[in-house]
């Protein structure tokens, strides 16, 4: 938690409100969250904001002053936020950095993480591109059907871990997972070189299914997730099968949800979700 889909609602709503606004100001309350460039951090004041994007589940800000462009990059970890807030409203104590913009917007953007491991970095075009190699798999609302295909049959591993190994296919997390493999009918565990195309295709639209139903929805506020307006989201309450350990499944097939420990919980139905 944060996912791609929440990841998505902040990126769509800093697109909808700061794109042109100028950056006034960055104030940084911690600086070794700033894990690349805090040098430059000058340059960003003045700057103007010319898109806000998604990257897996980094959020990433294109800047511009006069020819030369860098990029503002926030990872949101497991707990970080981004909140439009007012100048006047006072600050939690996780708030490690502050964007002050102009353009007749009320507010700053804060980013408010209660653990260390959220990281900011300020590169320019080539840092950012070694950024986006070294991290992020293909993203699996765009891959072209062939191309996952081909990715799915190439790995020996179980189809959860594949879902989730983010330098394969990116910003997906537990919660997601879980529910893609419901709606696709395929154990958790299954063996993903082995599957057939039928399978594979099952599991390509489950996926960006359940993405896009997940974004529709403003993403699943489990534990702390907010929108940066403050709006919860409201997926959660569409979850068929992630912390639904013992209820019945949605699919009406009898049997109860089951919970299996790995190295994250998995939760599917032993009926709909057959290991082979
Ligand atoms: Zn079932």
């Amino acid at each position: 938690m944060p996912e791609l889909p929440e990841a998505e609602v902040v990126a769509s709503q800093l697109r909808a409100r700061i794109v042109g606004a100028v950056l006034k100001d960055c104030w940084v309350g911690r600086p070794d969250i700033v894990r690349q460039g805090l040098e430059t951090l000058d340059w960003y004041r003045g700057a103007r904001i010319l898109a806000a994007e998604r990257r897996g589940k980094s959020i990433i800000l294109a800047l511009a002053r006069s020819d030369e462009r860098r990029y503002f990059i926030a990872e949101l970890g497991m707990t970080g936020l981004l909140l439009f807030r007012p100048p006047e409203m006072g600050y939690h104590k996780h708030t490690h950095l502050i964007l002050s913009l102009d353009g007749g917007l009320e507010s700053e953007l804060r980013y408010w993480n209660p653990r260390r491991f959220g990281r900011i970095h300020l590169v320019d075009h080539l840092g950012m591109e070694r950024f986006l190699s070294r991290r992020f798999g293909l993203d699996p609302l765009t891959v072209p059907w062939d191309q996952f295909r081909q990715l799915v049959k190439r790995r020996r591993g179980r189809l959860k871990a594949l879902l989730m190994h983010q330098q394969v296919i990116a910003g997906i997390g537990n919660i997601y997972a879980n529910e893609v493999l419901f709606r696709a009918r395929l154990h958790p565990y299954r063996t993903a070189s082995r599957l057939r195309d039928q399978a594979i295709r099952r599991l390509y639209k489950a996926l960006r299914e359940v993405l896009h139903e997940a974004i529709r929805d403003g993403g699943s506020s489990i534990r702390n997730f907010v929108a940066p307006d403050g709006a919860k989201g409201r997926y959660q309450e569409r979850h068929r099968v992630y912390g639904k350990a013992g209820e019945p499944c949605p699919n009406r097939c009898g049997n109860r949800i089951r919970r299996m420990e790995g190295e994250r919980s998995s939760f599917y139905c032993a009926v709909c979700q057959r290991k082979s």
